[in-house]
């Protein structure tokens, strides 16, 4: 920031230099939108000018979330270098336009795994190795390490779980100290929920009161609290909020509900989220700083969503139901159809359920079923891993290419394109090597130097890669250049012995790693959309950005 003078009294101990840390909690009970908040103060801290990055710190053993079931735990996000985490951080980067990386995600397996590999190799020199000080020494050795980088103003921290876990005490602890190392620098952003009780008309801060109770019982202060509530909230309210938990009333904000989560930016920037952050920094003169071309490009996409009302009704042929194993490709659809002016409605077919006797009906475009009862205008074939419901995949993409309906394929979506090609076209006993090892026709095969790794999730390509799309394809005319990079999940690839084949029978491999020749894309050239991706796209779109296959996609459907 050349143009601000960073008024801050210098840090209490002296020993850090670098970006101001802003801690943000959770108090009373869980999916109260921490990771949505944080996502808003970055953009609200970006729109005045300012560079931040986001990370998110979770209490959970696993050392990172790739092998966590997508039903319980919601979508494996994937950073640019390759590292599995938690889908928080897809919302950091839609709002915020940032890049993560393996530095923006932690979560107690990983700092333990850290902490035991020192032990092992005697770097503790002999000592009893603690939580207190070892592992939050490690917590607070990887809070700060986004902070140490130059380029960065503020790191925005979430804390996963609810304060008053059990799990959680480390990190808290290692805030508690942080903010005692850093003074002005480091600021404690509390959010909590104001229940209305209808029995007796009335809302109650008393869970609020709590949960900052048990944050002050271990040390913390919070400086801002974060109250979320479907109802409005009374300067009363506030003000007594702010005396029994020791916050100046100005700091006390309210999180409202709102239409879309993407409309929470502006709401907060009217709840002065922003600025209360930026006066808790030491920034003295807000009039002085300046709102950058961001701040209005963000106000017009929530216009644009609100009055984007037209429905588009895509349906998602996968395995999970939970809305949020999808959530990057749901989000992807849903930002690209409000650049389309169009309201995208995402519903859920049950793979599993689908067969050769109900296929024509469920796909039928007069179709009037469960769910919202009328049909779908485009597909998306979704990723996953082992073989539940991959037949119901296959007999759906076969429908879908004969019927020349819009289709996107994802990773296992595009494998399965490949598999019923090569079955219904090539006229072979195709099948990917994932799910039978002994297929006569492996069109989806491990790489050789693949088969030795043993452990789960080290066989993966992941993260971004390169792509080299093929001049005249529709692949290359939708992203208007001849390199891309985009992040990869997976462990099974299109076989090169099956390329010639598959080409010649008319389905086009026109995206592939330059290094390796990989199959990154395949497409049916003649069809109104019919292409599937290796990689995901979806973990590249952003609010700002949304991704060129997803606007090309939906315009397809559209009959652009
Ligand atoms: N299961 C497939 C593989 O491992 C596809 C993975 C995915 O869709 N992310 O290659």
């Amino acid at each position: 920031m050349s143009n601000v003078t960073h008024n801050t009294a210098p840090a209490a101990t002296g020993a850090h230099t670098g970006a101001t840390m802003v801690f943000v909690t959770g108090g009373v009970v869980s999916s109260l939108g921490k990771g949505v908040i944080a996502s808003s103060l970055g953009r609200l801290l970006q729109n005045r000018g300012f560079r931040i990055t986001i990370q998110k710190f979770d209490p959970y053993i696993n050392v990172d979330p790739g092998t966590l079931n997508p039903n319980e735990h919601g979508e494996c996000y994937v950073t640019v270098d390759g590292y599995e985490c938690d889908l928080d951080l897809g919302h950091y980067e839609r709002f915020t336009d940032i890049k993560t990386t393996r530095s923006n995600s932690f979560t107690t397996g990983r700092i333990y795994q850290e902490v035991i590999d020192r032990e092992r190799k005697g770097e503790y020199g002999g000592k009893t190795v603690q939580v207190v000080p070892h592992v939050t020494d490690a917590i607070k050795q990887n809070m700060l390490r986004n902070a140490q980088n130059p380029d960065l103003d503020f790191v925005i921290t979430e804390i996963g779980g609810t304060v008053g876990d059990i799990e959680g005490l480390p990190f808290l602890e290692a805030i508690r100290q942080l903010k005692w190392e850093l003074g002005d620098r480091a600021i404690v952003v509390h959010l909590a929920y104001v229940p209305y009780i209808a029995a007796a008309g009335e809302l109650k801060t008393k869970p609020t009161q709590h949960s900052v109770k048990q944050l002050q019982s271990y040390g913390i202060q919070p400086d801002c609290i974060v109250l979320r509530s479907e109802h409005p909230l009374s300067a009363d309210l506030r003000r007594k909020v702010a005396s029994f938990c020791n916050v100046h009333p100005d700091y006390v904000l309210h999180s409202p509900d709102v239409p879309s989560i993407y409309a929470l930016p502006v709401k907060m920037h009217e709840e002065g989220l922003g600025d209360v952050i930026l006066r808790l920094a030491g920034y003295s003169d807000l009039a002085s700083l300046p709102v950058v071309e961001s701040h209005d490009r963000w106000h017009r996409f929530v216009e644009m969503r609100a009055a984007a009302t037209e429905e588009l009704h895509i349906g998602f042929v996968g395995k999970y139901d939970l809305q949020d194993a999808y959530k990057s490709i749901t989000e992807s659809l849903l930002i690209a159809g409000v650049y389309k002016g169009r309201k995208v409605k995402c519903h859920f077919i049950d793979a599993e359920k689908i067969s050769e006797d109900n296929v024509a009906e469920l796909f039928s475009p007069s179709y009037v079923g469960e769910g919202w009862g009328g049909p779908c205008q485009g597909y998306v074939i979704c990723p996953g891993f082992g073989d539940r419901g991959i037949e119901g995949k296959i007999t759906a993409a076969r429908y879908l290419r004969e019927h020349d309906l819009p289709t996107l394929g994802i990773c296992l979506g595009m494998q399965v394109m490949a598999i019923e090609f090569a079955r219904n076209v090539l006229g072979y006993a195709a099948h990917s090597t994932e799910f039978v090892p002994t297929t006569e026709h492996p069109v989806i095969d491990m790489m050789e130097e693949q088969k030795s790794r043993v452990y789960l999730g080290a066989t993966m390509r992941l993260g971004a890669y390169e792509c080299e799309l093929r001049e005249g394809s529709r692949a290359r005319a939708t992203y208007g250049k001849a390199l891309i990079a985009e992040r990869h999940r997976h462990r099974y690839e299109l076989n090169s012995r099956y390329v010639s084949e598959l080409e010649q029978a008319g389905l086009q491999c026109v995206g592939q790693n330059p290094q390796t020749g990989l199959v990154e894309i395949v497409e049916l050239p003649d069809h109104r959309w019919y292409l599937g991706t290796q990689f995901h796209p979806e973990y590249g779109s952003t609010v700002l950005h949304p991704h060129p296959l997803f606007l090309a996609f939906l315009g397809a459907v559209l009959g652009e």
